[in-house]
């Protein structure tokens, strides 16, 4: 009789990156090989991944098989991806990938000694190798970001804000530093909605994140919370700190010129600010800034209130 616990599961896609050269124990290969093998061994390795960096770490690591470097770089800007294996060279040879017309980024190699006119060729056609897989991985950045952010304002989306508050919460504990949010609600919001249309509430709508954004270091910890509430998390730091943040924005918001129909119209926000308790769960913290926004609106809006 088979015993219970046998399986007979093949874990494909380990046994495959094994075979491909991925497995950990295997060191970086050194042995020669033919242009066109290498070529081929490339298309088929560099698209198990979606991960840049394992990409072209994998990709600087193979093609020094046929073309000895110290270093490569890599910059998407629009992307805001960076990455450097290696070290320093002094010769270096630029190239910019693109695709049908589509940028794919900036490589750099580099260097100790010069590059002769076969290496080149031999890195340019390399360099094939790399067009669909990167284009794959870019693709699916932007398509992974964008599924993280509200596009209306610009700022991170509530999937975003839950996955980055457990972050942060995690961080100042590990770390033992503060962290206080502030939960950010424009006033009497329905009323320009009302009164000038649902297009000139969106556009003050962006108005408003622009200018939270613009008073912030990190404005990847800016959230859009609800329909007209944002959310900014304050990583280190402290209740105090954070209540001169809350009055900063709460200033910025009311100096700010909003259009609506071509005309200038008056707007304020309203804030609740609270700090992390020891102990204390990402939803303790959060029911912690609403009530305090309550208190804040109760009292007449256009401040910012502590929560206790
Ligand atoms: P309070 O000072 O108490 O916060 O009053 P308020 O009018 O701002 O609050 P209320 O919650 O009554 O109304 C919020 C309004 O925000 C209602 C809703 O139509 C509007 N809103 C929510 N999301 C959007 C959006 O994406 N675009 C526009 N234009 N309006 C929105
Ligand atoms: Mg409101
Ligand atoms: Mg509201």
């Amino acid at each position: 009789m088979k015993s219970p616990s046998q399986t007979s599961a093949i874990d494909f896609d380990s046994a495959k990156l094994q075979r491909l050269g991925f497995g950990q124990q295997q060191p970086s290969p050194e042995r020669p090989i033919s242009l066109s093998k290498l070529r081929q061994q490339l298309s088929m390795q560099l698209q198990t991944s979606l991960e840049p960096q394992r990409i072209l770490g994998l990709f600087f690591r193979e093609i020094q098989r046929l073309v000895p470097l110290d270093a490569l770089s890599y910059e998407h800007k629009s992307s805001d991806l960076r990455l450097e294996f290696g070290l320093r060279g002094h010769h270096s040879i630029s190239y910019s990938l693109s695709h049908e017309g589509e940028h794919l980024g900036e490589l750099v190699f580099r260097r100790n000694q010069r590059f002769s006119e076969q290496e080149q060729g031999n890195l340019e056609s390399l360099l094939a190798a790399l067009l669909y897989p990167m284009r794959n991985t870019l693709l699916y950045r932007a398509a992974t970001q964008s599924a993280l952010r509200d596009p209306l304002t610009d700022t991170g989306n509530r999937i975003a804000m839950d996955q980055t508050l457990q972050r942060e919460i995690e961080l100042s504990r590990r770390h033992l530093q503060p962290l206080s949010l502030l939960m950010l609600d424009i006033d009497h919001f329905k009323l320009i909605n009302d009164t000038h249309g649902h297009s000139a509430g969106d556009d003050v709508l962006k108005a408003v994140a622009t200018s939270i954004k613009r008073q912030l270091r990190n404005v990847d910890m800016v959230f859009r919370f609800g329909g007209e509430e944002f959310l900014i998390l304050l990583s280190n730091t402290s209740r105090e700190a954070a209540a001169l943040v809350g009055e900063r924005l709460r200033f910025a918001a009311q100096t700010e010129e909003y259009l609506a129909d071509g005309r200038s119209i008056e707007l304020t926000v309203s804030l609740g600010c609270s700090t992390l308790l020891p102990g204390e769960s990402a939803e303790s913290l959060l029911r912690r800034a609403d009530n305090a926004l309550y208190v804040a609106k109760r009292e007449g809006r256009n401040r910012l209130a502590m929560a206790g």
